[in-house]
């Protein structure tokens, strides 16, 4: 098939074209994102491949429509960025990647906590200065402590199994419950149960409308004071407004997030020569007890691997008319 790969990132294209050795697609790569102004490149192309953050509405929809693309691979798991409902309505076919390495994200969450934690991104900095002290960087030990698991599919069950691990007590919140998570030790609660006893809070459930500001002025008033908030999610989970003024009354201690909800217009960017424009992000990186990384939560080798093949798969399969079993309906 004809594809055009946008967002293109180097790491995009080596796996992709690794794994197209054994899909021979024509793929013609766009390092710009899908936009309203970029939907014209479609023309000639049978399929799109986006990420996280080419936002697709109704209108880019109906245009790729007239431009004749028949299907839109998302080489990603969540799709709250797209109007499934408007693709569907134009005959347009959309897959994703609903499982790639669900261990990549969950281990990235746990870095957050534990740099959070232990501060060794500070003590890194200090000792390259020649600065040996220790003042400012107690932690605390994990064991023993309260984790509420926000979300219990495939990202929150490794991550359940990790905190497990630490010897952590694992309260979960989620409209499905897991019996091989109940099964481990991990005991379901209410979500306001979650939020008054938990010492770490990590999200991992899909921005929907139910969810979206889920973490809200309200919602931290439930917390106990000092808590940390994990978000390897999506950003709109989160209020901005309300988790930094939760900061600035040092009604939570820590805040790791590898997801923002303004993102779309900074990550995968370098922009350390311009002027930033968002001051919401810039007050987040001015807290010494924010931690934000740039949506790598899934950037492992194994993740790539995975999600340039199943990504290919599903393309081939479209061709060859096999039932799609990554189809978003
Ligand atoms: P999944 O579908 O396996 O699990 C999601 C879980 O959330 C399900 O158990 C579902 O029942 C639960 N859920 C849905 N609505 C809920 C609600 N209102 N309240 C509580 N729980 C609810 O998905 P997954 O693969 O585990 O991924 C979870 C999310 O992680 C994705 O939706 C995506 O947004 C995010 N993600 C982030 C990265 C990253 O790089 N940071 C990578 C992959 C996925």
């Amino acid at each position: 098939m004809k594809v055009a790969v946008f967002s293109t990132k180097s790491y995009d294209r080596e796996y992709l074209e690794k794994s197209n050795a054994d899909f021979g697609h024509k793929i013609h790569y766009f390092e710009t994102p899908l936009s309203p102004t970029t939907t014209d490149l479609t023309v000639g192309f049978d399929a799109v491949c986006v990420f996280v953050n080419d936002k697709i509405d109704r209108g880019m929809i109906e245009k790729l429509s007239k431009n004749n693309v028949k299907i839109i691979a998302l080489r990603c798991a969540g799709y709250n960025n797209l109007d499934v409902k408007a693709a569907h309505e134009n005959n347009i076919k959309v897959v994703r990647v609903p499982s790639y390495s669900p261990e990549a994200v969950a281990e990235h969450a746990v870095a957050l906590i534990l740099t959070l934690n232990r501060k060794t991104h500070k003590a890194y900095n200090r000792v390259r200065e020649g600065n040996f002290s220790l003042e400012n960087l107690i932690g605390f030990n994990l064991n023993k402590r309260t984790v509420g698991v926000i979300g219990t599919g495939i990202i929150g069950i490794a991550f359940c199994k990790i905190m497990l691990g630490f010897g952590c007590q694992v309260i979960a919140y989620d409209i499905h419950e897991s019996e091989k998570l109940k099964e481990l030790g991990v005991q379901y609660k209410s979500l306001d149960e979650l939020f008054s006893a938990a010492d770490i809070i990590s999200l991992h459930c899909p921005l929907t409308p139910e969810t979206h500001h889920l973490i809200n002025k309200k919602a931290f008033s439930s917390m106990k004071k000092g808590v940390m908030i994990i978000n390897t999610g999506r950003g709109g989970l989160i209020n901005t407004d309300d988790v930094i003024q939760a900061l600035k009354h040092k009604k939570i201690d820590y805040l790791g997030i590898d997801v923002y909800e303004q993102e779309a217009d900074l990550f995968f960017n370098d922009l350390s020569e311009s002027v930033i424009q968002d001051d919401l992000i810039l007050r987040l990186i001015s807290f010494p007890n924010v931690l934000i990384t740039s949506h790598q939560a899934f950037l492992t080798k194994e993740a790539l691997t995975q999600i340039a093949s199943t990504t290919l798969q599903n393309l081939s399969d479209f061709e060859n008319e096999i039932l799609l079993v990554n189809e978003l309906k």
